[in-house]
């Protein structure tokens, strides 16, 4: 096979600029990765004579669908659908389902891409995938929820499978909704398989998956403290969100001997200079879960706490350590700045790429400990990927070993990025190169084993 010639980064990222018109959040994830994989690959003549990157860069298939509903009006809704499958080469497409308004291919496509790098991360087979829809689940009734739901299966199971494409939750799906898709592909395939991970306990699911990714954040930023001798107990945290992923978070930090200062919701943030204890997490879980409100709602019950709305971000209370667990592009740059101008410590993302480009280079450059979201909020995934294993044997674990599993999977996430991290002319190690080029490595090397396909 012919070399081909070194594409150098500018021309890349203008490529996949050209290829992904109207694409932003896209081109965004694959400039982040590029940057560190191009330096790591510069002597590796092989990851650029079989087009690596570029081959990871382009999803291996992405299917768009009308998906119609009814709601209690009578009126028919048309909604979009998508599944973006980027990439199978060390398992089956993994990843979990979006129902938000902001929700375009451009944002599936970057999730699934990031997706790829998470999934490789935690030493579990699992590829990369993404999938959801525009439809925007707040103030829907449980049957519209359902209907949507029923009518979103009845495309979608004809691309997914226990050994295909596994798909989960994310934003705006929760036990709920996987619990209407899990029953419509059942009716529809016949089947009891573990196509879907998050499922109820009764049906296959596995215990701790639902505190899985806001506690393994809290290990990864756990971990890294630890690397510099330092540890949980005492800091100040500021966490954005209030779903599943922030409220899981804030309860580790809290059993850790951390305090809380802020959660927040798309219409602004709340700060408790108490701090936000187990009782008010547990009162929050119940107003953001079964009862669906607003996490304004927590100044009336909880004297002392103030709320700062009009989508106000939580990132200008002083703090040791920020946890963004909300949504992508919610910190950027000059925030990142007041966060460091502050004395904030170190960073670990829930959510997948909160920190925008600008943010994430403020933080490199201040060398604080900053770990991106492939690699700590990955916990979730990983545990889906156990529910995988329980489902293949048919068998439950018990709690205390997945607990077990999360820590030592998130600490070997975490020596992952520092072998691929650690640099010569900084003692902090750089966990965004690390978490890039361990991921990409472990792809890339099964890529280059199947030749050109
Ligand atoms: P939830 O739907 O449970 O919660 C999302 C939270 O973020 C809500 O508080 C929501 O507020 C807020 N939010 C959503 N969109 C915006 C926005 N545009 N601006 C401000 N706030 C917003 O989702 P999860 O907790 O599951 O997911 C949060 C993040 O974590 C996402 O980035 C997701 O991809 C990531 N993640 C989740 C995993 C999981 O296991 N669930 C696994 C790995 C990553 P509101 O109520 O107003 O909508």
């Amino acid at each position: 096979m012919a070399s081909s010639d070194h594409v150098d980064l500018e021309r890349f990222i203008a490529g996949v600029n050209r290829r992904n018109p109207g694409q932003p959040e896209f081109v965004q994830a694959v400039q982040e990765v590029a940057e560190d994989i191009f330096e790591f690959i510069a002597d590796k003549e092989q990851y650029h004579e079989y087009q690596i990157l570029r081959r990871i860069a382009e999803p291996d298939r992405v299917m768009s669908f009308r998906v119609c509903w009814e709601d209690d009006r009578g009126n028919i809704r048309v909604q979009r659908g998508w599944r973006v499958q980027n990439n199978n080469a060390i398992g089956p497409y993994k990843g979990g389902i979006r129902f938000h308004p902001s929700v375009t291919e451009s944002v599936l496509k970057f999730l699934a891409f990031e997706q790829t790098f998470k999934n490789a991360l935690t030493g579990l087979p699992m590829g990369g995938g993404k999938g959801g829809s525009n439809f925007n689940p707040r103030g829907k009734s449980d049957h519209e929820v359902m209907r949507f739901c029923q009518s979103f299966m009845t495309e979608l199971y004809r691309h997914i499978g226990a050994d295909i494409d596994v798909p989960a939750g994310d934003i705006g799906v929760g036990g709920r909704e996987i619990g209407y898709m899990f029953g419509q592909y059942k009716r529809i395939t016949n089947q009891f398989t573990g196509v879907l991970t998050g499922k109820g306990l009764e049906y296959g699911g596995s215990l701790i998956r639902t505190e899985a990714t806001g506690y393994g954040a809290v290990y990864f930023l756990q971990n890294m403290l630890k690397n510099v001798g330092d540890s949980v107990e005492g800091k100040t945290a500021v966490i954005s969100g209030s779903g599943n992923v922030a409220t899981h978070a804030a309860e580790k930090i809290v059993q850790l001997g951390g305090k809380v200062l802020t959660l927040s919701d798309s219409e602004g943030f709340i700060h408790d200079p108490d701090g936000i204890d187990q009782a008010k997490i547990d009162w929050i879980k119940e107003l953001k879960g079964r009862r669906r409100g607003r996490i304004s709602e927590y100044v009336k019950e909880f004297k002392g706490a103030s709320f700062h709305g009009d989508g106000a971000r939580p990132w200008g209370v002083a703090c040791d350590v920020a946890l963004p667990c909300a949504t992508q592009n919610e910190l950027n740059g000059a925030e990142a700045q007041i966060l460091v101008s502050n004395g904030c410590k170190a960073v670990s993302e829930g959510a997948n790429m909160p920190t925008d480009l600008d943010g994430v280079h403020v933080f490199k450059q201040a060398q604080i400990l900053y770990a991106p979201g492939k690699a700590a909020n990955a916990g979730g995934v990983a545990v889906s990927g156990l529910e995988m294993s329980q489902n293949s044997a048919r068998i439950s674990w018990k709690e205390a070993d997945l607990q077990q599993h999360l820590l030592d999977i998130m600490a070997g996430i975490h020596e992952r990025c520092v072998e691929y991290g650690a640099r010569k002319d900084s003692k902090v190690i750089d966990y965004v190169r690390g978490a890039n080029i361990a991921g990409f490595k472990k792809v890339a090397d099964a890529m280059l084993a199947y030749g050109v396909v």
